[in-house]
């Protein structure tokens, strides 16, 4: 290993929020998390569908409607009006062309 480069290697301490903890190598001397293997729902298997706001609902209506735009071309008419060239009064252009 090349001197002076690496930093120092710990036995972390995890704690978790909920209480649990354990030890992982970490360049951190303490780590603190809010989740972990003994309360993530993942693994307690006490999964909570969190959907208060009917969000889900709302995602599918705006899917339906993305979809609905996609299947409507672009209407045909609709021209690109060229840019009004708007005439700046110039510096430079102060010798008089008449
Ligand atoms: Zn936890």
């Amino acid at each position: 290993m090349k001197q002076n480069i690496h930093p120092q290697y710990f036995q972390a301490k995890v704690t978790c929020a909920c209480g649990n903890a354990f030890v992982v190598g970490s360049t951190m001397q303490e780590i603190k998390v809010e989740i972990c293997n003994k309360c993530h729902p993942f693994f307690t298997g006490t999964q909570k569908f969190i959907d208060t706001a009917g969000r889900v609902d709302r995602f599918k209506a705006r899917a339906e409607r993305a979809e609905l735009k996609k299947m409507t071309p672009i209407s045909p008419t609709v021209s690109i009006e060229p840019v009004e060239t708007v005439e700046k009064p110039n510096k430079a252009k102060k010798t008089k062309e008449d």
